[in-house]
Formats: C-alpha cells, structure tokens, sequence
C-alpha cells in the first residue's frame, strides 16, 4: 500500500503516520525527519536546510526531491507512507514522474485537518526523542517522565522550529504552498480522504485504519 499523509503543522500527521506504518507493516518515509538527521549529523545537506526550517520555511525543493529519490530508490517494493512530502505542487509533479516510471500507485490521499488554534497549542507542547524520533506531548506525558523518552530511553527535546511565531508563520505556508497539493490531487486522482484532527490520538488512528482498508 502507498499513502501519502498532508495536513497542517501540528496537524498530528507526524503521529499517525508512525503509527499506521508500525500496524500496517510500511516504511515511514518522512521529510521532517530525515532534514533532522541530515542536521543533527552536520552533513551540508543539514546545514542547507537549517535556515529555512528554523525560520519557518519550507528547504528549496530541488534539496528536498534528491532526498526522497534516494530515500524511494533504496526500497525494495515495500510500501509506504509519505509524511510532509510532497508540500509544493512542484514536489508533487515530480513525485507523480517518479512514481510512473516505477509503474507504482497512490493508494490513499489522507488529509489530517485540524484548526490553527488547537495546533499552536498542541505545538507548543510538543517534544521528539532525539534518538528514535518518536513524539510526545507535555499534555500527556507523565509527571518526571517529561524528558525521558518511553521506548528507547533518549532525551526528549522541543524541536527549534516549535515556537510560537514560527509556528504561525509554518501555518500560512502551508495554506499558500501546500494547500495547492491537494487540489492537484483532487484532479489527478479524484479527491482524499479527509480525517479530523482535534481529538483522541488512538481514536483517529482507528479511524484512518477503518478509512483504508
Ligand atoms: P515536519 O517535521 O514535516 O513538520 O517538517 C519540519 C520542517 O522541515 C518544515 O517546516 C520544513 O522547513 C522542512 N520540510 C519538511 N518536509 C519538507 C518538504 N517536503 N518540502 C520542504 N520543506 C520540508
């Protein structure tokens, strides 16, 4: 099966694609999270890429296509989930290239939707094992276990594009750059499936699951 997941920043789109590629046996292919590697290691792809994510920004596409070509090429006909990617209908035409002449077809088009106000929020709560990139929420995390991560131990910490203007400003590029994808999406393939975000995280895993299948 092959998923593409959009929604807002904090749209919870992060969470669930783990989540459903952990259940459904698929590779979690997210941009977000191989730009954090790429920084983390201090590779110049990283260092590239820092500035624009730290200020809100979307990392030029031409950087963002060659991470996923390679990412795509290493596998092995698995099939997967696309989490933030594409975000720019350039990135999604080129997607579409790609996927043809691999002769392989979007199964589902998934959008997480969820309002600008619960996100900054939620957000702002937000905090990733710097290890194994699992997410958290400071809402729900138990008192003392706030900074440990529960399945390997690491460190948990707030992503330095979780504040709240560069929330916002992460907002308006998504209604005026990626907003877009789906429509192209709507055309190519017919519409996507549309999941409401706000509320219980185990709820809306069920419900994705019910929507696929
Ligand atoms: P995410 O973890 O998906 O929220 O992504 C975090 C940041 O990485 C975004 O705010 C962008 O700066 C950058 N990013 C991730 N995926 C993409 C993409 N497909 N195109 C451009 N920038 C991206």
């Amino acid at each position: 099966m092959h998923i593409i997941i959009l929604g807002p920043p904090g749209s919870g789109k992060g969470t669930q694609a783990q989540r459903i590629a952990s259940g459904m046996g698929l590779k979690h292919l997210s941009t977000g999270d191989l730009l954090r590697d790429s920084v983390a290691d201090g590779k110049e792809l990283g260092t590239k890429a820092r500035a624009f994510m730290e200020r809100g920004l979307l990392v030029p596409d031409e950087i963002i296509l060659g991470l996923i070509k390679g990412e795509l090429a290493s596998l092995n006909g698995e099939g997967w989930i696309l989490d933030g990617f594409p975000r720019t209908q350039l990135q999604a035409e080129a997607l579409s290239e790609i996927l043809e002449e691999k002769g392989v077809d979007i199964d589902h088009i998934l959008l997480i939707d969820v309002d600008p106000d619960v996100v900054v929020r939620r957000v702002l709560g937000r905090r990733v094992c710097q290890d194994c990139n699992a997410v958290y929420n400071t809402a729900t995390l138990e008192e003392g276990k706030k900074e440990i991560c529960g399945k390997c131990g690491g460190r948990l910490v707030k992503r330095a594009d979780d504040e709240e203007d560069t929330i916002r400003r992460r907002f308006e590029v998504y209604k005026e750059q990626t907003s877009p994808v789906l429509g192209y999406y709507d055309k190519r393939y017919g519409g996507h499936i549309t999941i409401e975000g706000a509320g219980d995280i185990d709820e809306i895993t069920a419900e994705i699951i019910r929507k696929i299948k």
